[in-house]
């Protein structure tokens, strides 16, 4: 269990490396919204640019189907990576097809040559392992080594991440190798006290990382709308919250497999409680066990954790020395319902120790709050990969590179 790496890969002046990055960035409005993932490919770019590499990228953008689609164009990512490094940044059209091959040629060591969307090509994402491996091979020609760095698409047997690299050498980016240490961290040897805050809009999401986590860690701490199932199975009614009916009974037993273990559920004292699902909605705070005694009675809808309940999550978190937090506590999107989540947020930037933030979500919410990324120990770039990983499942596209 241990990744190859980048720098046990030789010398690599002159040679061409093909690099795999996760450029899948959210946009608006045809402007890139949101531009951390670019940002974080950065450090293996440059590393490879030093090492005197001529360097090819390729990501994913968006769910196109294999089917070219100029909205979802890496263009604009090729634009922004440009503005980022101080070297020449090239577009090729297509990916395997004549302006990508003529484009190589040209590719001279210390630039960068973006290639469009892999998933404008249905072979990229095909069940059928004979279609990803012509696609892979097509990629990796004249490749002299392939690079893995796109960590959110790591738990994917896609051609790019899966098949190319088993045809070419291949390690592990730095972004990769340094998400994969983290989480590895969090799954065996973390600092104690080691707690898990847990929130977003689905239990059914985050079932497999409760049971896998669970015996790893000292405590749990549950908000968000999950949080509401989880009343709802110690027989609390939760009004017109979101609750998962069907989930009850599993999260009655994690319940009690908890306090065999002698791990702490921590579930919220108070509600922020609303009388509709709105960001101008009417709003009071209760108590976690009478959410229906308010003036909207059943129809009252918990949007975020309370003002005691964040205080006391505020103040487990800072005397953890590790914490791994998925899951906004509250509909943060909408101002009244964002304290929680901010509570949350701030006391992780307060901690000793190691701070993770997991899910696309949650490190929206840290950056709409102005957080910078450097305050936490790490913010995670796989929602879909991190979840999986600490779950404890086997992901393909660490597994080709010796993991
Ligand atoms: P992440 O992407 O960080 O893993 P999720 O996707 O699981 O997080 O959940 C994020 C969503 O959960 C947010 O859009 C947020 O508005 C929603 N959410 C949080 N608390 C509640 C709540 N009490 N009721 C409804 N939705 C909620
Ligand atoms: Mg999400």
């Amino acid at each position: 269990m241990s990744l190859r790496t980048l720098q046990s890969t030789g010398d690599l002046t002159g040679k061409t490396v093909l690099v795999r990055s996760d450029f899948n960035v959210p946009f608006s409005n045809a402007v890139i919204a949101d531009d951390g993932r670019i940002r974080a490919s950065l450090p293996t770019l440059e590393y490879l640019i030093r090492a005197g590499a001529a360097v090819i990228v390729m990501s994913h953008l968006g769910r196109p189907d294999g089917v070219v689609d100029s909205t979802w164009s890496l263009e604009p990512v090729a634009r922004r990576l440009g503005e980022l490094l101080t070297v020449p940044v090239h577009f090729a059209r297509d990916t395997v097809g004549p302006d990508a091959d003529a484009r190589r040629r040209a590719l001279v060591p210390g630039e960068v040559l973006v290639l469009e969307n892999l998933r404008f090509d249905a072979r990229e994402t095909s069940a059928a392992e004979s279609d990803r491996l012509e696609f892979a091979t097509q990629l990796t020609t004249g490749v002299d080594l392939l690079v893995s760095d796109g960590f959110g698409v790591v738990h994917r047997k896609h051609a790019s991440v899966y098949d190319a690299a088993r045809i070419v050498p291949s390690s592990a980016g730095l972004l990769v190798a340094t998400e994969t240490d983290i989480l590895h961290r969090l799954t065996t040897d973390a600092a104690r006290p080691y707690t898990v805050v847990l929130g977003g809009s689905k239990v059914s999401d985050k079932l497999g990382v409760i049971e896998h986590l669970l015996p790893r860690i000292d405590r749990l701490l549950i908000g968000g709308g999950m949080v509401f199932t989880f009343l709802a199975a110690q027989g609390h009614r939760v009004g017109a919250s979101l609750c998962e009916v069907d989930r009850l009974d599993t999260v009655r037993g994690y319940l009690e497999t908890a306090q065999k273990l002698g791990v702490g559920v921590i579930l919220p004292t108070d509600i922020v409680v609303a009388n509709t699902f709105a960001a101008d909605a009417d709003v009071t705070v209760t108590s976690s066990d009478a959410m229906e005694d308010t003036p909207y009675g059943a129809s009252g809808v918990g949007l975020d954790i309370g003002p005691d309940t964040s205080r006391r999550f505020a103040d487990l978190i800072r005397s953890s020395r590790t914490v791994f937090w998925n899951g906004p506590m509250g509909v943060f999107e909408m101002a009244a319902f964002a304290a929680g989540t901010r509570a949350v947020a701030t006391a992780l930037t307060e901690m000793d120790g190691l701070g993770v933030v997991g899910g696309g979500d949650s490190a929206a919410a840290v950056r709409a709050f102005g957080f910078p990324d450097s305050s936490f120990g790490h913010i995670s770039t796989g929602g879909g990969a991190s979840l999986e990983f600490l779950e404890g499942k086997s992901l393909p596209g660490l597994e080709v590179l010796g993991w």
